[in-house]
């Protein structure tokens, strides 16, 4: 009821220009699954990704797939990019990465030489990175995108990582950032076998304050994949959180990625209605402008000693407020022992900021 209220209270009316500057091309969006419900068990959503990378797979369209798998190594989460040529390679990559990975130097050679034609993956600077090299257009036949908010440096993982194998007293062998249905779990594994889960927000609290955010997110305003074919989020309006199935937003952003959901969906790996695009907005009403707002960041960051880039976009109060906070989390997150101290405040301190921050964010 209150979350109810709260989104009503929040409502935006989307202006056919701010649908133009923040998703930017587009054709038509959708929300959906995967029809197989062992493809979403795992996924960060509803498993439409990995569907869309099922379909590509086994139509023959695509020899392989660009992904990015949540790796454990030596006991620390890693983001490692694969290419997946089987379906059970694309099904162990469900789920989303939220610690940075290094696309250009990883990945790239990956794409670079693999012999056959590739769907890939990736977050909206890395579809962006892969569109400026126009030697590769021809092998990659599909770019989806994530809706990316932004990325985060390893130091906040493994604080987080190191304290859940002290509980369990042995060394972490797995780990998801977040399953299962709304917000999600977070799950880890250790050598002995136990396992600890936790809501996602024992990670997510942090990141969405913006702390450990990564560098390079401060200057992004790209939000939902402008190079992208697909680009594919989450939907965190109340009216999805009583659904029994967990969905995906998806935008079909040109001909060929709009071609591909609808083959998809016509040949059974994908369940999906079409929406308005403000629906897919509506779903990130406070976290899209912000992100897209690299100007409040940069007016911010004058005062806090951050350059950042001035992209002349229009800077409301609450906005520069809103930036000066995650800045300022920017600031606070160091090295590994910031992002221990980090974790041992409490945390009912941090989630009135976060709403604090939240409130600034809905102002429009
Ligand atoms: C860093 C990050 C920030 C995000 N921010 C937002 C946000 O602000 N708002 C929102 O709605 N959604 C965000 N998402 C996307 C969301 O978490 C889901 O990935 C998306 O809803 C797709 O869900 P799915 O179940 O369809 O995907 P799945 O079927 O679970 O498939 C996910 C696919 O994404 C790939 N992948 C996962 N992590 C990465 C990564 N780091 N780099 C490249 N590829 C990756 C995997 O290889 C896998 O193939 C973010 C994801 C990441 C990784």
């Amino acid at each position: 009821m209150i979350g109810k209220i709260a989104e009503l209270l929040t409502a935006r009316a989307w202006k056919p220009v701010d649908i133009d500057t923040i998703v930017g091309r587009h054709h038509y969006a959708c929300v959906g699954y995967a029809t197989d419900a062992d493809v979403r068990t795992a996924a960060a959503s509803g498993g439409a990704v990995t569907a869309l990378l099922l379909h590509l797979l086994e139509s023959g369209r695509a020899d392989g797939a660009l992904v990015c798998m949540t790796a454990v190594e030596g006991g620390s989460v890693r983001a490692r990019y694969h290419i997946a040529t089987t379906p059970a390679e694309v099904l162990a990559a469900r789920g989303s990465t939220y610690v940075l990975g290094d696309f250009v130097h990883d990945a790239i050679p990956l794409i670079e030489s693999f012999p056959g034609r590739l769907a890939v993956v990736g977050l909206p600077c890395e579809i962006t990175a892969l569109s400026r090299r126009p030697q590769l257009a021809d092998k990659v036949v599909c770019r989806i995108a994530l809706f990316c908010g932004h990325a985060t440096r390893p130091e906040l993982v493994d604080a987080l990582t190191e304290r859940l194998a002290d509980e369990a007293g042995s060394e972490l062998v797995s780990f998801r950032f977040r399953m299962g249905a709304w917000r999600g779990r977070m799950h880890a594994g250790f050598a002995d076998g136990t396992t600890i889960e936790r809501p996602s927000s024992a990670y997510l609290l942090y990141q969405n304050l913006s702390y450990f955010i990564a560098r390079k997110c401060l200057a992004c305003g790209d939000h939902f994949g402008y190079d992208a074919d697909v680009c594919a989020g989450d939907l965190w309006s109340h009216r999805y959180k009583s659904e029994p199935v967990k969905h995906t937003a998806l935008i079909a952003k040109t001909p060929c990625g709009a071609e591909v959901v609808r083959s998809a969906t016509d040949g059974g790996a994908l369940v999906a209605r079409e929406v308005p695009v403000t629906d897919v907005l509506d779903g990130q009403r406070r976290i899209a402008p912000f992100h897209h707002n690299v100007t409040a960041r940069h007016l911010a960051g004058k005062r806090l000693g951050v350059t950042l880039p001035d992209r002349g976009q229009r800077v409301r109060w609450h906005e520069r407020l809103a930036a000066r906070m995650a800045l300022k989390a920017y600031l606070e997150s160091g090295d590994i022992d910031d992002a221990r101290r980090l974790l041992g405040r409490p945390r009912w301190r941090l989630k009135l900021r976060l709403y604090l921050q939240k409130g600034l964010e809905s102002l429009s």
